[in-house]
């Protein structure tokens, strides 16, 4: 039904390269988007133990009566979670929450290189993955040091790094890193948080070119990258507009003005120094 390819991960799961994400929507409102997302077609989700609403989007899953094995759902570990106890409980409650026994993507949220526990919590996330509760396992905002340093105790390269990635930041030394490691890069923020990304005028030329919105210009540009994307709405129409994104192709001219745009600059924290509980 949906023609949202799937990107294969370094240990053979598939993951949809398109997803639908839903930080900093209340539990409620979230249930609601990822029934709307569901229904539009989009088969993957992305969630967080932090953002406080895993059991909405449990109860929409559940309600939606799209088959188990047909969704692909990420959740992450948080912060004050992290050590290898603690985070085979967070596991547990995160699944708990979810009303699932499995999730297919299990991240680690931060590095939060203060706390120094990123190897313990990633063997924890390794014996989730080896009694199957979690298909796939790896990271979010691991910068390469971090990365290095976890590739130099870990048994399983972790499968995606789920990082702030746009036009406006493009990250190309991480996105290297991630390929010659064999570690699939997916973008958070990937339409820049709908601020001034959207309003670029180059981006609304490309999209005025190919009868497209800039939003869709923006996913087409990752998808084309061969990033994972989940871009965020609770808006039907552009919940339904975000994955609408496969009837034109962009061309080397498009391509060459997005790449121009890179500004360097985050508007999420640096996972240097970022280490809140
Ligand atoms: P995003 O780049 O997806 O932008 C979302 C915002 O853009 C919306 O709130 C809306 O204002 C606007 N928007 C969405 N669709 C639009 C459209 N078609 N036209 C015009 N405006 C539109 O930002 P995000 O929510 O920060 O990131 C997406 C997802 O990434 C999150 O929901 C979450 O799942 C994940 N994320 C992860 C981390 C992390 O640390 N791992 C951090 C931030 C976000």
């Amino acid at each position: 039904m949906s023609q949202v390819p799937s990107i294969t991960l370094n240990n053979g799961v598939a993951m949809p390269q398109l997803g639908f994400g839903v930080w900093q929507v209340p539990d409620d409102e979230a249930a609601k988007a990822v029934a709307t997302a569901l229904d539009a077609g989009y088969r993957s989700v992305d969630t967080a133990a932090v953002y406080g609403n895993e059991a909405g989007t449990g109860r929409a899953v559940a309600a939606s009566g799209v088959p188990r094995g047909d969704l692909f759902i990420t959740t992450k570990l948080w912060n004050s979670d992290q050590g290898y106890d603690r985070a085979l409980r967070a596991f547990d409650a995160s699944l708990g929450r979810l009303g699932l026994d499995y999730v297919d993507l299990y991240l680690i949220h931060w590095p939060t290189p203060a706390r120094d526990l990123a190897t313990d919590t990633y063997r924890a996330l390794e014996k989730i993955l080896a009694d199957g509760r979690a298909k796939a396992i790896g990271v979010s905002n691991f910068l390469p040091e971090h990365l290095d340093r976890l590739l130099g105790t870990a048994s399983v390269v972790p499968a995606v790094n789920q990082i702030e990635l746009h036009p406006q930041f493009q990250q190309s030394p991480a996105r290297e890193f991630h390929r010659r490691h064999g570690i699939t890069t997916e973008a958070w923020s990937p339409l820049g948080q709908g601020r001034g990304l959207l309003e670029v005028p180059a981006v609304a030329a490309i999209g005025h070119k190919h009868g497209a919105t800039p939003a869709q210009v923006v996913l087409r540009w990752h998808l084309r990258l061969g990033h994972v994307v989940i871009p965020k709405s609770v808006t039907p129409s552009r919940i339904r507009e975000n994955l609408d994104v496969f009837g034109f192709e962009l061309d080397a001219d498009d391509l060459a003005a997005l790449g121009a745009l890179d500004e360097g600059r985050r508007l999420g924290p640096d996972p240097a120094s970022f280490n809140e509980a």
